[in-house]
């Protein structure tokens, strides 16, 4: 099921600001607390939602975070990369983020400051999904990637005028972007309407751009992924998201990465675990056999006689690059025994006789066992 929208269940509008939050929480909570609600199953799942809304809201980062992704920003699983972010991982990657953003440059964001921008807003970050194989996280790759963005139009550049015309200063606010407007003992300033803050306004609109200074395109991009990436990885494209309005620097474009599951290799870090089923006689008489590793060569795994399941057998530096490092992980062998399955008569006969042979040294895991077991027993109906 769909989860709710925050704002929804603040019943807020999106441009509202801290204080009307604040208060819009208090007094859902009011109206909606347990104590005030006794055994009322709906009121306190509405409860905790407002809850969980207004925690959310009322962090400038996770309110950013949350506008540009929606539920999606705090949800582990949608990665597709399973497990990629341990909990408490994926917020400090948007405090990373976004804690860029907040900071230096970003506080320029949305409204062009008080700096006289006019309109100028930062183009809004987006977010690219790339899912790649564990042969390409080992090897690294270059990407061709296809955004849909919106980019600075090239007829006007940028201005959202006709080629030829000049947007005119617009007559609301005399170029300031800004009105002033009394109210009570106040004056109080607001984005002008008729320019929507932009200062100036076009009589003859750009024919491309239709005056919005900017048009959606799809641009290829090539990325550039390094040898040993980790699932769930991000890398931020500086510049590369949508273009700013009138004249504002563009956003960011950051790639969520996850690597998929491989058939052959678990990875753990930088190592790597196989799984290898041997036969039983394999097991019991030792043997060798050969496993591809990821660099395309392979590898010989002698296997002593006697060897159990679940024995572990190391090949040094067969596992994954480290990223930026020359260091490189290791390949874990795990060994599985099979027991021979639809023996036909003759095979039958050689194991009930290699049974008849056996003694205690042959098992002492299972005579040891059954032996320990029987003195348990024993304990017990004494
Ligand atoms: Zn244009
Ligand atoms: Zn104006």
């Amino acid at each position: 099921m769909a989860k709710a929208d925050y704002y929804e269940i603040l019943e807020v509008a999106r441009t509202a600001d801290e204080k009307e939050l604040k208060s819009a929480f208090r007094r859902l909570a009011m109206k909606l607390h347990p104590d005030k609600n006794p055994d009322d199953a709906e009121s306190e799942k509405k409860f905790k939602e407002v809850n969980e809304a207004y925690e959310t809201l009322k962090d400038p980062q996770k309110r950013a975070a949350y506008d540009r992704f929606g539920h999606a920003a705090f949800e582990q699983g949608g990665m597709g990369g399973g497990g990629g972010f341990q909990s408490g991982g994926f917020s400090d990657i948007f405090e990373d983020i976004f804690g860029e953003m907040m900071g230096g440059r970003g506080g320029a964001r949305g409204r062009a400051g008080g700096g006289g921008g006019g309109g100028r807003e930062r183009g809004a970050d987006l977010r690219y999904n790339m899912e790649i194989s564990l042969e390409e996280a080992f090897a690294g790759k270059t990407a061709q990637i296809r955004v849909p963005t919106s980019i600075t139009c090239d007829v006007c550049s940028g201005s959202g005028a006709k080629p030829g015309t000049k947007p005119a200063t617009c007559a609301t606010c005399q170029g300031s972007g800004r009105i002033r407007a009394a109210q009570g003992f106040f004056s109080i300033e607001r984005t002008c309407p008729t320019c929507h803050g932009r200062g100036q306004t076009i009589t003859d609109p750009c024919g491309k751009c239709h005056g919005q200074g900017r048009v959606t395109e799809e641009r290829s991009l090539s990325v550039s992924i390094p040898s040993g990436i980790e699932d769930g990885t991000r890398i931020r494209l500086t510049g590369e998201g949508e273009a700013g309005l009138r004249g504002g620097p563009a956003g960011d474009l950051y790639i969520f990465l996850s690597v998929k599951p491989h058939e052959f290799f678990q990875r753990d870090g930088a190592d790597l675990y196989c799984s290898v089923p041997i036969s039983m006689t394999t097991g019991a008489l030792g043997g060798t056999f050969d496993v591809v590793t990821l660099d395309g060569t392979k590898s010989r795994v002698t296997v002593p006689e006697g060897t159990q399941p679940g024995k572990q057998f190391r090949l040094k530096a067969k596992g994954m690059p480290v990223l930026r490092s020359a260091q490189t992980g290791d390949l874990y062998i795990q060994i599985q025994i099979e027991t021979p399955q639809k023996l036909n008569k003759r095979q039958r006969e050689l194991l009930q006789e290699f049974e008849q042979l056996s003694s205690k040294e042959n098992n002492p895991e299972s005579t040891g066992f059954f032996a320990r077991m029987k003195d348990f027993f024993d304990t017990l109906s004494d």
